[in-house]
């Protein structure tokens, strides 16, 4: 099978059939040529995904197709986007059609789920790398950026956070999950769901929104440097993963280590947000419409420190971490 036949077998059934909406020109041709939706902006955003070092090597070719997708899709969401169109660029060893096809399966249920629509990329030969470009759509002004956080507004997360700690310590220590929540973990950890409709939801109620992809504290570190404020979180309050807290597989940490570490660790992909205190209401009715909990964890202060509740410095603005 040659480049093109790959291509035709398997990629391009990660497009649409026929004319997918905005699509005037997909895949087969120099360039994609796309019509955006009328009174919108694009959003656009690129990640690449190395193997053994965005995923365990061990990772299951399915799960690396809907992880690399999962991944641009939650920086959509973050925005407050609805997914159009993507690119894949893919370097792969070598031509393993079971492997691809597996890979495209993982990708093609995302598609299925967001409606977001192949429209081109580059198949090269090499280490396993993965490179998505995503594009989404916002009304004109309405995209959620990371530098409105205001004094006094509410600091929010999504979900629960921890999940992607415990699944890539599962991961990488090939440990089988014993308890059920170690398995949901795992499961997060490799097929992480995109809050789309959530960050959509958000658009007129948040001030700033980022995804958790580096970690609750990292992530919200770039919201308060790019807003020029601080924040006091209630470390109690923040959901964590049954995986870290119950489970057995941080079982040699204490209470507050494993939070510390939950909060610092990577791959949830939950949306982290800020909203002025008096749209309480409207982020509760946002969460039980869209069957997500949300919880508020803090307020933005004045300053460049992250606080805990009793005023202990949890993380300084700007420090760099290289
Ligand atoms: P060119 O040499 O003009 O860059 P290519 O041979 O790289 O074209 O690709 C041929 C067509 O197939 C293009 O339309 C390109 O966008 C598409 N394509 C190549 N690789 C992929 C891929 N992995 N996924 C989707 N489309 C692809
Ligand atoms: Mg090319």
């Amino acid at each position: 099978m040659n480049e093109f036949e790959l291509i035709r077998a398997y990629f391009s059934t990660l497009a649409s059939k026929g004319a997918g909406e905005g699509v005037e020109l997909g895949i087969g041709d120099d360039c994609a040529i796309l019509t955006p939706p009328a009174d919108s902006q694009l959003v656009v955003s690129t990640d690449t995904l190395i193997a053994g070092v965005h995923f365990p090597e061990n990772t299951s070719a399915f799960d690396i197709g809907f992880k690399s997708l999962a991944v641009n899709l939650s920086d959509l969401a973050a925005m407050g986007a609805t997914p159009l169109w993507f690119t894949l660029c893919i370097t792969l060893p070598d031509r393993n059609t079971q492997w691809i096809e597996a890979f495209c399966n993982g990708m093609a249920q995302l598609v299925q789920q967001t409606g977001i629509q192949l429209v081109g990329g580059d198949t090269t030969k090499g280490s396993l790398s993965i490179s998505i470009h995503v594009t989404g759509a916002v009304p004109v002004g309405g995209a959620l950026t990371r530098h409105g956080a205001c004094v006094d507004d509410d600091v929010y997360v999504s979900g629960r956070i921890g999940h992607g700690a415990a699944g890539l310590k599962m991961a990488l220590s090939g440990v089988e999950a014993s308890e059920q929540c170690l398995l949901d973990a795992l499961y997060r950890f490799n097929r992480p769901q995109p809050r789309l409709v959530l960050g959509q939801a958000l658009r007129s109620i948040a001030t700033s929104c980022i995804d958790i992809s580096d970690g609750l504290f990292a992530d919200l570190e770039h919201v308060l440097c790019a807003s020029d404020v601080g924040a006091r979180l209630e470390l109690d309050v923040v959901p964590l993963s049954d995986a870290v807290m119950t489970g057995d597989l941080f079982a040699d940490k204490g209470e507050r280590e494993k939070k510390l570490m939950a909060c610092n660790a990577g791959d949830d992909y939950e949306l982290c947000f800020t909203a002025p205190f008096t749209e309480r209401a409207k982020v509760v009715s946002v969460g039980e419409e869209h069957g997500v909990v949300l919880t508020r964890i803090g307020k933005v202060e004045p300053g460049n420190h992250i606080l805990d509740a009793s005023g202990g410095v949890l993380v300084s603005l700007g420090y760099q971490h290289f």
